[in-house]
């Protein structure tokens, strides 16, 4: 009799920082969650996990830690406690971005909006080529003040507590839905009334070559591939997916010098990618890939629209309230 497996998602282990996508999990926490993973679990490697599925000899309470987008992070805070504890996990890197003095498009909006610093108090942007104008206020001017009160906000809170993020929130939707040349459009032109430096934050960079390298030559992390640019799919023509999922793949089989096998659709969710998706994944030779839904790995599961379950910065214990409600569905 076959076990079910269950595919946990984090994104950043770090902070604590504000964190208005609830994408953070604090190290100390990250640390409990592994010995608790440890003890109460079988920790896999997402691709055993799989060939265990296929194979029908999947053990009891199997979980595979994946890590998606690349967040220098990953290295710094994550490895080491992977390693301490013997859990592996997949890291699926944007390869574009490897390197990269800029900050993913998300965390370049929260830089610019809801990062201590000044805006015009008639804020005009160009969205897709239609004037979007905004009053700001008393919002014009942010504080470290504001910024250190309103750190625990996240856009899941039905309130805006100010001008900003109210505006954070409205432009994060419009962006969501634009092409990655539409983002950056609206966020050069955010940036430039901002008044901020191109450059990112230390606290937000991407892995660079060479920890991307040194991260996939432990024992406990594996690299996989999740696009170059991190594009919506399902909002693109088949031609242009397959350059951002083969592209990726080639990118990181140069950096690494081996076979990549393991994909992450960006956003994951049902709408996020389409058909073409999942058959250029297969058509590029990808083992696996994973989604971002909720459900468990059984034996007959899609390897190539893998289920999985999102973790915040919750404590051992909310973890393990949810793991067992994930288990029992
Ligand atoms: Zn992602």
């Amino acid at each position: 009799m076959s076990g079910k497996g269950l595919i946990l998602l984090y994104h950043r282990v770090c902070g604590p920082m504000p964190d208005p996508l609830l994408l953070m999990v604090r190290p100390e926490r990250f640390d409990a969650h592994l010995a608790m993973l440890r003890r109460t679990c079988t920790p896999m490697a997402l691709s055993a996990m799989v060939a265990a599925a296929e194979a029908g000899t999947l053990p009891e309470r199997a979980v595979a830690l994946t890590f998606d987008d690349g967040y220098a992070d990953n290295v710094r805070h994550a490895l080491p406690l992977l390693e301490r504890h013997e859990v592996p996990a997949t890291v699926f890197t944007v390869s574009g971005m490897v390197g990269e003095p800029t900050e993913f498009w998300w965390d370049e909006l929260e830089r610019l909006v809801l990062c201590p610093g000044s805006l015009p108090e008639r804020l005009c942007l160009t969205i897709a080529g239609e004037s979007f104008e905004t009053d700001l206020q008393a919002g014009a001017v942010y504080g470290q003040d504001e910024a250190d009160r309103y750190a625990a906000w996240s856009i899941l809170l039905k309130e805006d507590p100010s001008p900003r993020h109210a505006l954070y929130r409205t432009i994060y939707f419009k962006l969501l839905r634009l092409p990655d040349a539409g983002r950056w459009d609206v966020l050069r032109q955010l940036r430039e009334q901002a008044g901020k430096p191109v450059a990112g934050r230390e606290t937000h960079r991407v892995m660079t070559a060479d920890e991307v390298r040194r991260l996939d030559a432990s024992t406990q992390a594996t690299v996989g591939a999740h696009t170059v640019h991190h594009p919506r799919l399902s909002n693109l023509p088949p031609e242009a997916q397959r350059s951002e999922i083969s592209g990726s793949l080639a990118q990181l089989e140069g950096l690494l010098q081996r076979r990549v096998g393991e994909f992450s659709y960006p956003y994951g969710g049902k709408t996020d990618y389409d058909e073409h998706s999942v058959r250029i994944v297969r058509e590029c030779g990808f083992d696996l890939a994973v989604s971002n839904f909720p459900g468990l790995i059984t034996r007959g599961t899609d390897a190539l629209q893998l289920p999985r379950h999102l973790v915040r910065d919750w404590t051992v214990q909310e973890l393990q309230t949810h793991m067992e409600e994930w288990f029992a569905a």
